[in-house]
């Protein structure tokens, strides 16, 4: 392991900026493309909104990122602690929201997915979900 980072702020949306920051710093020695860079801020974004609308849904529990650079692989974990998801391969599918009223688009796993190289997700309910990417 070449570089080691954790943030943990409080659930809130005007953090989101804080931890894609924080992450696209954490790599930009390594001269990544503009797209890499992009795409990386977009996994970000996705799964620390997800954390903060869907897992917290208004609470303000602590989302906490912890990247680790091995050479040029980058794995980034994006974890909370609130509700859980009940069906992980459903919330995978494309067009998948459970908050379709407030004019989601059940896009972001499958955005997230489609950005990284390696992608999980764990969940448990009422413990909260884990996001791991590679890239
Ligand atoms: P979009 O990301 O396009 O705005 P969305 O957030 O609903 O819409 P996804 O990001 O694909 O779509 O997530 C799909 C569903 O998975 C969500 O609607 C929610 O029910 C569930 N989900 C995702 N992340 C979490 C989380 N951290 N905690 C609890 N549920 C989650
Ligand atoms: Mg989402």
């Amino acid at each position: 392991m070449d570089n080691e980072m954790i943030l943990s702020f409080l659930a809130k949306s005007e953090n989101e900026s804080l931890a894609r920051i924080a992450v696209t710093s954490f790599i930009a020695h390594l001269d990544p493309t503009i797209e890499e860079l992009a795409e990386c801020k977009t996994i970000v974004s996705e799964a620390v909104s997800n954390a903060i609308i869907h897992g917290y849904d208004g609470a303000y529990g602590m989302v906490t990122v912890h990247a680790i650079l091995d050479g040029e692989v980058l794995s980034v974990t994006i974890k909370d602690e609130g509700r859980g998801i009940p069906d992980i391969e459903s919330a995978k599918e494309p067009l998948f929201t459970t908050k379709g009223h407030e004019e989601r688009s059940g896009m972001g796993f499958t955005i997230m997915e489609s950005f990284s190289d390696e992608f999980r997700v764990e969940s448990h309910i009422g413990h909260g979900t884990t996001i791991t990417f590679t890239k």
